[in-house]
C-alpha cells in the first residue's frame, strides 16, 4: 500500500464493491484434507501447493520439494513445474496462531496469490487465508 493510501484512504468509494478475486473458494474436501494432513504432522509443520479450477481450491498438491521441519515448512519453490493452476500455498502452524512470519510474507510475495496457513488445532476456525501481500483474504467454502 502507497503512503498516499495509507493516509488517505482507498481512492475507490466507500460503497465499491471489491472485485472478486481470481480465487474465492476452496472445496470441503481439500480443506478437510489440510486438516487431517496438518493434524497427522503434527506437532512438525505440513505444507503444500494449492490447485483450483475456475476460481475454487479444489486440490492439495505435495510436492517432492516440501520438507516439513520442526521448525518451519520450505518448499523448494526452484522444483516445482510450471503449473498455471497451482494458486498458492498451504502451511500449518503447530501454535494457536494463524499469522505469516516473515518467511511466510516473503513466500507469499514470490510465488502464487492465495496461501492459507492452519493454526493447532486445525479446525474450521483456525484457519486464515492471505494474498501476496500477507493481507487477509475470505475464502468460501463450497461443497
Ligand atoms: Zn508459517
Amino acid at each position: 500500500m502507497s503512503w498516499f493510501r495509507r493516509l488517505f484512504g482507498p481512492s475507490t468509494p466507500q460503497t465499491a464493491r471489491p472485485p472478486r478475486r481470481k480465487v474465492f473458494a476452496i472445496q470441503r474436501d481439500a480443506l478437510d484434507l489440510i486438516m487431517e494432513a496438518s493434524k497427522a504432522e503434527h506437532p512438525r509443520e505440513f505444507g503444500a501447493t494449492l490447485r483450483a479450477e475456475r476460481g475454487v481450491i479444489t486440490e492439495v498438491v505435495l510436492t517432492p520439494g516440501t520438507i516439513a521441519g520442526d521448525r518451519h515448512t520450505f518448499i523448494n519453490y526452484h522444483l516445482l513445474p510450471i503449473d498455471p493452476s497451482i494458486v498458492g500455498t498451504v502451511h500449518s502452524h503447530p501454535s494457536p496462531w494463524a499469522h505469516p512470519s516473515d518467511a511466510d510474507k516473503q513466500v507469499f510475495s514470490s510465488f502464487g496469490h492465495t496461501h492459507i496457513i492452519i493454526a493447532h488445532p486445525y479446525d474450521d476456525d483456525s484457519w486464515i487465508a492471505y494474498d501476496t501481500r500477507g493481507d487477509r483474504i475470505e475464502l468460501e467454502v463450497v461443497d
